[in-house]
């Protein structure tokens, strides 16, 4: 199963595409993640991607092309994978499909989850991560039980991402809007693209994500 999870930053791609990649026993690519991991141990790619992280920009195609060919050929990407926060250009999703057809493969399903910008600004500011196993919590909607540490890792404080400030937000949803949001027009041209709202409780939006996902024998 190939997968692809498109939307704004904060519509939900990351937890949505966490859970079903676990439940199909396919492997979660999230190259906004992978980035943030190179940052953070300062790896050659971490400090080229740093600034344009920090900015809420894009890095450039062809480092993240490279990136995504590199992860969908490891072992845990056999039975397929889903993609979260890739791709957000035209260039990015033609080289995808470029590098599908020269394994004899395709996507299965381009999904595209949805919310109101104002509901992307708000989740953002009170999103909260656990630094180890990356699960996501909400301090207003999805608060961790004690408030402060990860509720699988209770000795792991929650941290906030240097990109989820309000500003940067802004900025990431004005890049949305310009560089990944023709890709909806681009899937949907293919007949590859399936919408699902992404507000309400986030149980309701995975029932709905899983219904959109044709079930592969
Ligand atoms: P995300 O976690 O998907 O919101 O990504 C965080 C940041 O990583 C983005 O704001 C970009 O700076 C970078 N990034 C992630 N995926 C891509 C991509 N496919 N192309 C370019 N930059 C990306």
């Amino acid at each position: 199963m190939r997968i692809v999870l498109l939307g704004p930053p904060g519509v939900g791609k990351g937890t949505q595409g966490r859970r079903l990649a676990g439940d199909r026993g396919v492997a979660l690519i999230s190259t906004g993640e992978i980035l943030r991991d190179a940052v953070a141990r300062r790896t050659p790619l971490g400090v080229k991607a740093k600034e344009t992280l920090e900015a809420g920009r894009l890095v450039s195609d062809d480092l993240i092309v490279a990136l995504v060919r590199e992860r969908t050929v490891e072992p845990d990407a056999n039975r397929g994978f889903v993609l979260d926060g890739f791709p957000r250009t035209v260039p990015q999703a033609d080289a995808l499909d470029a590098m599908l057809a020269e394994r004899s493969q395709g996507l299965d399903e381009v999904v595209l989850l949805m919310a109101p910008d104002d509901e992307l600004v708000r989740r953002l500011s009170s999103r909260w991560e656990c630094p180890v196993c990356r699960r996501v919590y909400n301090s207003i909607s999805a608060p961790a039980k004690d408030g402060r540490h990860c509720d699988d890792h209770p000795e792991v404080e929650l941290r906030q991402r240097d990109d989820d400030r309000e500003e940067t937000v802004r900025r990431r949803l004005e890049v949305y809007r310009e560089q990944t949001a023709p890709l909806v027009q681009y899937y949907r041209r293919k007949g590859k693209l399936k919408e699902v709202t992404g507000t309400g409780p986030t149980d309701a939006v995975y029932v709905a994500l899983k219904g959109a996902v044709a079930a592969k024998p």
